[in-house]
């Protein structure tokens, strides 16, 4: 999920559309993301109503949180290398 939220953000699907909302195209439809004040993540999409998280979410997350997307940035490398190899 982490590789879907992060393609999601390298593909321009995440569009800010004002205060703490985010529009994202996910594969089954676009979905709306609105981040509260106190950092709290909600989408409308079946997933999050589900599990209470999705990639959509964890997108906006990282695009809030530079060193949450470095992070997994790395990690991603990190993997790539290793399927290389
Ligand atoms: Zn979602």
């Amino acid at each position: 999920m982490i590789r879907k939220a992060y393609d999601l953000i390298q593909k321009r699907k995440v569009e800010h559309i004002g205060e703490g909302a985010y529009n994202v195209v996910g594969e089954h439809g676009t979905y709306t993301v609105a981040q509260k004040i106190n950092g709290e993540i909600n989408c409308n999409c079946p997933g999050f109503i589900r599990r209470g998280r999705c990639s959509h979410s964890l997108a906006v997350l990282m695009l809030t949180k530079p060193e949450l997307l470095r992070s997994v940035e790395r990690e991603i490398e990190r993997i790539s290398e290793k399927q290389n190899s």
